[in-house]
């Protein structure tokens, strides 16, 4: 959406308060989540005037036509499968209130250049895990064609990007909804390999995020070893080690299937990130179940893990399973989980304390410039900070000399 509204000349204010529109990207994936999404749009529309307020994303699609009567305030809603309407939307809403403050730029080019960008290559997910209400909002799978993913990641190469993330759902399936449609690309691996040349043109890496297990085929392993603009990077969603719950969940798997899956993935990349999800409190989790799941964070040896604590979601079928997890066991089995993960994390972290690496700068804060390294993906992982005054979109080559938990202190090699 931010590229759609950067093209038809639209800048980004330096603060919601300098704003025509103000536009909230929700998520409604979990009604905690939803709840701080509401949040965020009550507190905007408080102070909001005359602006324009629009509401985006998954907490729209999830809710519908009831939130056009609880919230009065927001002039507009746009539905997860409808955000390349924003341009349509925003332009309407404004007419209607006659704001006329906005100046196309004469470069289209208004938002700043953090040096990256996500591009879905799918929506949707055909799974129906029975914790998850993703499927009731995003609908059923349906790959983005190829061509139209190439021209995207094209354009923001031309404009100096250094990374694209590739997202989606359900990424590894990619391709699985093309069968009858021969001229398509089949698979993750085929659109990696389709993908490679055009990274290489530009010098700039990707990245491919949410890749369920049986996705890591041996062909997509090739697809990784082959193609060095393609970090090494998975992120491979468990959710738990117990067949069991697995089976409840919906999900396939087991403690054994996903220690052959990441011991197959370290030998066949060696050097490999290995990122996952895990929820605990699922109904009937029992205590040693728990503590099978917080071994084998440590056997694995995650770099990075994600944690939730199981929420209670209609119409996902769990939320009608009768041995519900008190909330108070919950957030404990959270608490111990986020540790483990946090130390095994951490120790993983260190051990690239003298390492040289290629640091993207992303921005700002507190005074110092941040950055990331291939095997820190943005919005999730830790940082590289400088106190240097670095430009943002550029890519510079440090040493990570410090290690603070899961940042790093970067000293530039060979000057700015
Ligand atoms: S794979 Fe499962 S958890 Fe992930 S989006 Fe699909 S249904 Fe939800």
């Amino acid at each position: 959406m931010s590229e759609l509204l950067s093209q038809a000349g639209f800048s980004l204010a330096e603060d919601p308060s300098s704003a025509d529109v103000l536009i909230v990207n929700t998520c409604g994936f979990l009604e905690a989540a939803s709840r701080e999404s509401l949040e965020a749009t009550l507190e905007l529309a408080q102070g909001k005037g005359e602006k324009t307020l629009i509401m985006t994303g998954c907490v729209p699609s999830r809710y519908k036509g009831d939130l056009v009567s609880e919230l009065p305030e927001v002039d507009a809603f746009v539905e997860a499968l409808d955000e390349e309407s924003i341009v349509e939307v925003v332009g309407a809403a404004l007419k209607s209130k006659e704001i006329h403050t906005l100046a196309p730029s004469p470069e289209g080019e208004t938002f700043p250049n953090k040096g990256w960008e996500y591009v879905k290559i799918s929506d949707g997910c055909n799974r129906f895990c029975s914790f998850c209400t993703i499927p009731f909002i995003r609908g059923r799978y349906a790959s983005r064609p190829s061509k139209e993913i190439y021209t995207e990641i094209e354009g923001l190469l031309e404009k100096g990007l250094k990374e694209i993330v590739l997202v989606g759902q359900d990424t590894g399936v990619y391709g699985s909804d093309f069968a009858e449609k021969p001229d398509e690309l089949q698979s993750l691996a085929d659109l990696v390999r389709y993908l490679a040349p055009l990274f290489n043109k530009f010098g700039a890496k990707f990245r491919i995020l949410y890749i369920q297990p049986d996705g890591i085929t041996d062909d997509l392993l090739g697809a990784f070893a082959e193609v060095d603009e393609l970090v090494n990077y998975f992120d491979i969603p468990i959710q738990h080690t117990s067949s069991r719950l697995l089976k409840a969940m919906r999900r396939k798997g087991s403690a054994e299937e996903f220690r052959d899956l990441f011991s197959h993935i370290k030998k066949k990349i060696p050097g490999a990130i290995l990122r996952t999800t895990a929820m605990v409190g699922f109904p009937g989790e029992t205590e040693k179940e728990f503590e099978k799941l917080l071994d084998f964070i440590d056997e694995i040896g995650f770099d990075y893990v994600s944690s939730f604590a199981y929420s209670r979601e209609e119409p996902g079928r769990a939320a009608y399973l009768e041995d519900q997890i008190p909330e108070d066991i919950k957030q404990e089995r959270l608490q111990l989980l986020m540790d483990r993960a946090t130390l095994v994390g951490e120790r993983k972290m260190a051990a690239h304390v003298g390492e040289t690496e290629e640091v993207l700068i992303t921005g700002k804060e507190d005074g110092l410039s941040i950055g990331r390294t291939w095997f820190q993906a943005p919005d999730s992982d830790g940082l590289v900070s400088f106190e240097e005054e670095l430009e943002a979109g550029k890519v510079f080559s440090a040493k990570l000399v410090e290690a603070n938990g899961f940042d790093f202190v970067g000293a530039l090699e060979g000057g700015v």
